[in-house]
């Protein structure tokens, strides 16, 4: 299905002062509830990769697993999930990272890539990338090469996109927003 931006611009619910003053929460929650939208949304990530050479890939828990998941079975690539710490059974390597107040930590199986791997990486929406570097660190660390990371949503104004830009890796998202 062609993507159209002001479609799927509607679709995403900005609820303000959400899960703390101050903060506007884009919510991406009636994309998934709009099978319109959802195909759109897929689609347009199906048509950017179909013919790349990524050979994985990996999403950051949680709402990144919802589009990531249908991208991989259409592509009939790996997926790999980047999860919140203690989620993961069996052995993890893990990363902590800064939040706005204190830290938090991803996690992922050990031996889940390995160098030679080509990995798209997937998240909901970009804010200052602190996740994004985090879920970057523990697949470099296996040895991977980030290919490029793909997002719904890009929040330019926290600087996330531009820093993995300056960090020599490929950002794509299908929309913006202006502010935080
Ligand atoms: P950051 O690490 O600052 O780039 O934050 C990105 C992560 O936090 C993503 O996984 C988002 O799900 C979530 N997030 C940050 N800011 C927002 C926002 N304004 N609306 C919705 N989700 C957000």
């Amino acid at each position: 299905m062609l993507y159209d931006d002001y479609y799927v611009k509607s679709l995403i619910q900005t609820v303000e002062d959400w899960p703390k003053q101050g903060i506007s929460f884009r919510d991406i929650t009636p994309i998934f509830s709009d099978p319109k939208g959802m195909r759109m949304v897929v689609d347009a990530y199906v048509h950017r990769y179909m013919a790349t050479d990524i050979t994985h890939i990996a999403c950051i828990d949680a709402r990144g697993f919802l589009i990531a998941a249908v991208l991989a079975y259409e592509l009939q690539k790996p997926l790999i999930l980047v999860r919140k710490k203690g989620k993961l059974p069996g052995k993890t390597i893990s990363q902590k990272y800064a939040l706005e107040y204190g830290e938090a930590e991803l996690e992922i199986q050990e031996g889940s890539v390995k160098a030679g791997d080509e990995v798209l990486l997937f998240d909901d929406l970009i804010a200052t990338g602190g996740t994004l570097f985090a879920a970057i660190k523990l697949l470099t660390k296996q040895g991977a090469n980030i290919k490029e990371v793909a997002a719904i949503i890009d929040l330019p104004d926290l600087g996330g996109s531009q820093k993995l830009r300056d960090s020599d890796i490929p950002v794509f998202s299908l929309c913006a927003y202006d502010g935080d």
